[in-house]
């Protein structure tokens, strides 16, 4: 009998469940993908366009293009999900699935922090690169602040990557003398959940840049008109541009059907990542996995690629019957962008116990390359 799977959203989640599935299972199996976008952005590669490397042509792909491959897409907001029937309300429509996949990422809440949105430029945006991408060449002097509004957030070395990409940038534009450029994060370093020696290796190579890193330092309010941040620890900061990282949350959709647990992410087992629902999956920055270490595993596209693996690979076996399950098992690997064209990568097995097992590899020219190699072949393949 025909079965319907239906996948919530066309981030990277989304797009690898539904291309997995569709080169998978028989044609009489309808695959279906529901995504309010009309492109597709390959989001890690914003932090290029930032500093004028790419073009958002270059790093997005139209999202019907994957009609073209068998999935079934359906443009729309998606407005109510009933996990229960695994049924959801796009645009007023209801569509109902025997399997449900939720991959709707992390909802972005700039409003949450008074003053942040008009103050500066959220890089977590192809929008908000694209502003500071135009705003950085109006700078010749001044304080460039990078600031983290909140944890956790996605993709955990990107806000250390665009202060090194910028502060790259000012040096190559021959303005670094006149521009200094500052981090302020509320964590207590960079990366921590990899552990405290990779937490300091990246620390290191952010200072040894002549970038002042104030850690510890929670945002509560920006006055955008005196360019002035103002800090839980009663301490401020000056700015003239200011690139931010917004807060994040789970999606107002998938809080509204009470899937979140108290981490206010979406509890799932952390080998399947199945809800609590039968048939229902939770993928990606919307899932809260807690960690041996008490921390939650982080939010970054690799761990949604490698869920959205096992995911696809064991909703096609309940279906066909064929092949073994599979389990997810924490591993990941990021490439870190360190400017001048070069990069380092982090690897290794984050539900590791009793602590995380990860590495991070210096920074070379070919990782830096290895990283673009990747950009190339993950758009290719998935559009
Ligand atoms: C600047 C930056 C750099 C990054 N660098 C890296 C990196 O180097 N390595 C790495 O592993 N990760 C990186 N990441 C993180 C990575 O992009 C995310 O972790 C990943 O995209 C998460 O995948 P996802 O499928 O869970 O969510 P997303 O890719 O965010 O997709 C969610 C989708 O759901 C859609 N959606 C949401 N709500 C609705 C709704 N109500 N109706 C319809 N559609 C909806 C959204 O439009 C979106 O397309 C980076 C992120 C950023 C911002």
């Amino acid at each position: 009998m025909s079965k319907t799977v239906l996948i919530l959203g066309g981030g990277i989640g989304g797009i690898v469940t539904a291309g997995r599935l569709r080169k998978t299972l028989p044609r009489a199996h309808r695959v279906i993908l529901v995504e309010r976008e009309a492109r597709h952005v390959f989001q890690p590669s914003l932090l290029w366009l930032m500093t004028g490397n790419r073009a958002p042509e270059n790093i997005s792909r139209p999202i019907d293009a994957l009609g073209n491959r068998g999935i079934e897409v359906v443009r729309g907001n998606i407005e109510r999900i009933d996990p229960a029937r695994r049924a959801v309300q796009v645009n007023g429509t209801e569509w109902t699935g025997d399997y449900l996949v939720i991959a709707l990422g992390a909802e972005l809440a700039p409003e949450a922090i008074p003053g942040l949105a008009p103050a500066g430029h959220n890089i977590y945006t192809l929008a908000g690169a694209e502003s500071l991408r135009e705003a950085r060449l109006k700078l010749n002097e001044g304080k460039l602040v990078v600031l983290v509004s909140g944890v956790p957030f996605k993709c955990p070395a990107a806000p250390y990557e665009a202060a090194m990409l910028l502060e790259s940038d000012l040096r190559q534009r021959r303005l670094r003398e006149r521009v200094s450029v500052a981090i302020y994060s509320p964590e207590p370093g960079p990366m921590t959940t990899a552990g405290p020696e990779v937490s300091a290796m990246l620390r290191q190579m952010v200072e040894s840049k002549g970038i002042a890193y104030h850690p510890e330092h929670a945002v509560t309010k920006i006055d955008p008109q005196e360019r002035q941040i103002y800090f839980t620890n009663n301490t401020t900061a000056k700015f003239d541009l200011l690139a931010y990282v917004p807060p994040h949350r789970a999606p107002k959709v998938v809080r509204e059907a009470g899937l979140c647990g108290e981490s206010g992410w979406v509890p799932v087992n952390r080998h399947t990542l199945e809800t609590k629902y039968p048939g229902v999956y939770a993928i990606g920055d919307v899932t809260g996995i807690p960690l041996a270490i008490g921390k939650p595993l982080p939010k970054a596209g690799v761990f949604a690629h490698e869920e959205a693996e096992v995911v696809a690979h064991n909703i096609a076996r309940a279906i066909t019957g064929q092949g073994d399950a599979q389990t997810f098992q924490g591993h990941g690997e990021c490439f870190v962008e360190i400017g001048d064209g070069r990069a380092g990568f982090g690897s290794g097995n984050f539900y590791a116990e009793p602590k995380p097992q990860v590495r991070l590899y210096p920074p070379s020219r070919w990782r830096h390359l290895g990283k673009m190699a990747y950009e190339k072949y993950w758009l290719f393949k998935w559009f």
